[in-house]
């Protein structure tokens, strides 16, 4: 049955184990993302069993997921913000979640005060890539605040970066966390965790660059797809292959490379443009945008993604690939496609 994800567990492990060794190496002790595989049970029981001991979501079905497949074996952390309306849920089945908004830790302490928890939170902070985070001249105010609530731990503080604006963690950049963390700490209150960024700060903790004091880092794509997120180079060691798309032919026929007839928007509200290349032969696979985003390499020769619908992925393909119905084209999902992946009903997960 086709379209499918062909998930190597084994790939996926020894990648788990190249990253936690190379942060180990750096003084930092990883937590694993899994929202990009949905909290596949699988993938996530290959991390655990190399080595993770926390494991990190954006959902909390998810999370949940997660408590009910390994109860206390893991840590819990829960990535984005918690809803108002989550944070019993959030007190009840994450350990630690990313915070920035002190109505929302009041939420937080009050259900931790109902379940008589002490629930651990890391005040995530702004600096610059502006997504999550309170600005850094801030923070020592919240603190103030957070002293009043009882029933929450501080376990230190984060950052996110390389998201929305594609900020570059640098020396510089991650050093303002930690002037924050000294003065927090100056009336002996302990911050023991420092979370700076996600697999964007790969290069920089493995070349030293990063400050001492970052101990703590949140990792999904490089566990994945094996590669860091600034300039999405190979990491050393790991697998690129851990996930394979696979799609089948439902057409083959030679086409010229522009459209007969006036131009205008196409499925998605786009005005296409094309470039005229004469005729070429073109193939149809049986998948779309409700599977998979094109952002995809095609590991076959002579084959390349030209465009795609809902449920039609478009391939100008070289005669010599001797491509016809039936036959199925592999491809390499980037981020944005294993996402889609793991989260479309319509392919079929297959373990290897
Ligand atoms: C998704 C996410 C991560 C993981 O990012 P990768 O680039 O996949 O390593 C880390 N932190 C937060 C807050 C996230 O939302």
């Amino acid at each position: 049955m086709y379209p499918q994800i062909e998930i190597d567990l084994k790939k996926i492990g020894e990648n788990a184990k190249v990253m936690l060794h190379q942060c180990k190496a750096h003084g930092v002790v990883p937590c694993a993302v899994t929202k990009v595989v949905c909290a596949d049970k699988k993938v996530a029981t290959e991390l655990v069993e190399n080595g993770f001991k926390q494991l990190a979501d954006s959902r909390i079905e998810n999370i949940i997921k997660l408590r009910e497949y390994f109860g206390q074996k893991i840590e819990t952390l829960l990535l984005r913000l918690p809803m108002l309306s989550d944070c019993e849920k959030v007190v009840q089945y994450c350990d630690i979640s990313l915070n920035s908004e002190l109505a929302t830790l009041k939420e937080l302490d009050k259900h931790a005060k109902r379940q008589k928890k002490t629930h651990k939170v890391i005040i995530m902070v702004d600096l610059g890539d502006l997504r999550e985070g309170i600005w850094p001249n801030e923070v020592l105010t919240l603190k103030d605040e957070l002293k009043k609530l009882n029933n929450i731990e501080v376990l230190g503080l984060g950052t996110n970066l390389t998201c929305y604006g594609g900020v570059i963690p640098t020396n510089e950049t991650l050093s303002k966390l930690i002037e924050l963390k000294e003065k927090w700490e100056v009336d002996k209150d302990k911050l023991h965790l420092i979370s700076g960024g996600n697999s964007s700060s790969i290069n920089i903790m493995t070349s030293k660059d990063m400050p001492q004091e970052v101990n703590h880092l949140r990792l999904g794509e490089s566990l994945f797809l094996g590669r860091e997120t600034v300039a999405r180079k190979h990491i050393v060691d790991t697998n690129l292959d851990a996930f394979k798309v696979k799609a089948e032919i439902i057409e083959v026929k030679k086409k010229p490379s522009i459209p007969i007839g006036t131009i205008g928007q196409d499925a998605f509200g786009e005005t296409p443009t094309f470039e005229d290349k004469g005729e070429h032969l073109r193939a149809i696979a049986a998948i779309g945008r409700q599977d998979i985003a094109l952002s995809m390499e095609p590991l076959q020769k002579g084959v390349e993604i030209i465009g795609g619908s809902s449920d039609h992925l478009l391939l100008d393909v070289d005669e010599k690939t001797n491509l016809k119905v039936g036959d199925i084209v592999e491809f390499i999902p980037g981020y944005g496609a294993l996402l889609a992946a793991m989260t479309s009903p319509y392919v079929r997960k297959v373990y290897k």
